[in-house]
């Protein structure tokens, strides 16, 4: 049976943990390396219905994608949401991992198979990764075998992710040839996404003032949601551990839900 510590150290291989940005908080974040792990569970995020499912479900190991803790902790109370979860894994004796802007930028990470999933063709990163590899960094781009409206791309997005809304920057009927994609809130991606030449930019969510400087650029945008742009990665991390340890029971979160709706 593998320990805690051969899913991690496969993990910060799968999702390299030097590609993660400064500012994040990746790897094994809550648990005892040698202990034998049987059953993981794989999220967007650490939320009480997550975790609830984790300790009914008795798991092992949370992969969840964004980190918790992520600040800096100066104790860990019950007055504080995250003090409480953490406490309830720890007391489930439940451990934590956290690939997070790693798995955005890895060469099978979240970004490449957003723009895979979309169709693109020459994928590239769009803000390249300093181990010169050529397949990680941050964000991709890539160009469409056909051009489409932005319209159609929005179609294919909606399928891809399989929601149902999404909200738009641009004329609808405007010419699509080249895509960025930047999951999460990346915004801040979208320079780069002009610098590139790109006629759009996918992201989960973005700022007012970001959406208003994407249309005077005359660059669509296409914003699924925060969850949606990251939420089916969860579940192809989780057939990867599963075909990579044959010996464990490994499933995507099924309670995670958006907490945005969309009515
Ligand atoms: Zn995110």
């Amino acid at each position: 049976m593998p320990t805690i510590d051969d899913v991690a150290d496969f993990l910060k291989h799968f999702a390299p943990v030097d590609l993660a940005e400064d500012w994040d908080n990746v790897g094994l974040l809550v648990g005892d390396r040698l202990r034998d792990v049987g059953r993981v569970m794989t999220c967007l995020t650490i939320t009480p219905s997550t975790a609830a499912e984790a300790i009914q479900q008795q798991a092992d190991l949370i992969v969840t994608h964004h980190p918790m803790p992520f600040q800096p902790l100066r104790r860990l109370t019950t007055e504080t949401t995250a003090g409480r979860l953490l406490l309830d894994l720890i007391a489930a004796r439940i451990a934590v991992y956290s690939p997070h802007t790693a798995f955005d930028s890895a060469p099978e990470g979240i970004n490449q198979r957003l723009a895979a999933g979309l169709g693109l063709r020459g994928i590239w990163p769009l803000v390249p990764g300093e181990s010169g590899q050529s397949r990680s960094g941050a964000g991709r781009w890539g160009w469409l075998a056909e051009p489409l409206s932005l319209e159609q791309l929005a179609q294919r997005v909606k399928q891809f992710l399989a929601i149902e809304r999404l909200q738009l920057v641009g004329d609808p009927g405007q010419t699509v040839r080249t895509v960025a994609v930047a999951c999460g809130a990346a915004g801040e991606f979208l320079e780069a996404a002009q610098a590139e030449g790109c006629d759009c930019m996918l992201t989960g969510e973005t700022r007012f003032h970001t959406c208003l400087e994407a249309e005077a650029a005359g660059i669509g945008l296409l914003l699924p949601g925060h969850f949606a742009s990251e939420r089916f990665a969860v579940e192809c991390l989780a057939d990867v551990l599963a075909g990579q340890f044959s010996e464990l029971e490994v499933w995507a979160s099924r309670h995670e839900r958006d907490p945005l709706s969309w009515i």
